[in-house]
């Protein structure tokens, strides 16, 4: 059709976005046979409780160990696996495989943690993900109260299906997690009527920390807000002591960040917490 119409510029730029396309109709295919050939990876970040300084989680962290591309890192693949909904499928193996991950850990002698598993919108939408969650639980005999799932605040916006399926959660024994707060459609009525027990401070607040004073004012909100609703809070991306300092001196609860540990594939894990 392009070569048809000659070297019109409207024609060329049809074609390169044509191009776009097929490059994604691509990676869909290749994310389908990713799915049949478990080319996925999970790391795990740690999560340090600010005043004992013992671990106290992991956060799970898809990758796709692609195999032309090499590793990809999730913003590469979950928001194309989020509109053709491969992301259900994609999220029921994360779910899977960071329960049996806790679960071995906990069975090799490692401290008993909680394993955080992100969950998509799609995911948080579907209807059997409470039967779902509560058979991975029993399969792998993993104790509830070691799980726990992040969610984000533009997924709570179908509000009273939300607050029925968090119940439901709460209800197994999992831990629930507003993750990326205070970059979505916040509502504080969320944060009064939903079961959650931790709030993640979005890291684009952390890093800004140190260098701005509203992001500063901001951090101190959300932790006095927090804690005067019994959350527990924890700041991601932290990347210096003296962002630690600062979220220290403010009564945050747990850190997250690259001054800790960058997300590591289990065998690293292994290496230092077995
Ligand atoms: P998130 O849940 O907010 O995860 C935190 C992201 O920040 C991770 O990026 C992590 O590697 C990165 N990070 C951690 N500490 C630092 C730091 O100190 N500095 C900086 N600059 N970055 C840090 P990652 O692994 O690329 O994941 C990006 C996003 O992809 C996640 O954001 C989450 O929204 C999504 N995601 C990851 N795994 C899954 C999954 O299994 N399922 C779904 N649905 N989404 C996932
Ligand atoms: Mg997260
Ligand atoms: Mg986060
Ligand atoms: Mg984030």
């Amino acid at each position: 059709q392009a070569k048809v119409q000659g070297k019109n510029r409207f024609v060329v730029h049809t074609s390169e976005l044509s191009d776009e396309m097929i490059a994604e109709s691509v990676l869909e295919m290749e994310l389908r046979h990713a799915i049949e050939h478990n080319e996925f990876v999970l790391h795990y970040q740690p999560q340090i409780h600010n005043v004992s300084g013992k671990l106290i989680g992991f956060e799970a962290l898809i990758r796709w160990q692609h195999p032309r591309l090499g590793l990809l890192a999730p913003g590469h693949f979950i928001k194309l696996a989020e509109e053709n909904g491969l992301i259900t499928q994609i999220g029921e193996w994360v779910v899977n495989e960071a329960c049996l991950q806790n679960k071995k850990w906990q069975d090799a002698g490692m401290t008993p943690v909680k394993m955080s598993v992100n969950l998509s919108t799609q995911q948080f939408l579907t209807r059997n993900l409470i039967s779902f969650v509560e058979e991975v639980l029993e399969r792998t005999g993993l104790d509830p109260k070691y799980l726990v799932v992040e969610i984000t605040e533009n997924m709570a916006m179908e509000y009273n299906y939300s607050i029925l399926v968090l119940k439901q959660l709460k209800e197994l024994g999992v831990g629930i997690s507003i993750d990326d707060f205070g970059t979505g459609y916040s509502s504080l009525n969320y944060l009064k009527n939903f079961p959650i027990d931790y709030i993640k401070i979005d890291k684009s607040f952390v890093s800004e920390l140190m260098k701005s004073e509203n992001d500063a004012i901001i951090v101190v909100a959300i932790i006095t807000l927090a804690h005067n609703l019994d959350l527990d809070v924890i700041a991601e991306g932290v990347e210096t002591e003296e962002q630690l300092d600062f979220l220290k001196s403010h009564n945050c609860d747990i850190t997250q960040g690259f001054l800790f540990s960058k997300p590591l594939p289990a065998a690293e894990i292994e290496n230092v917490y077995l």
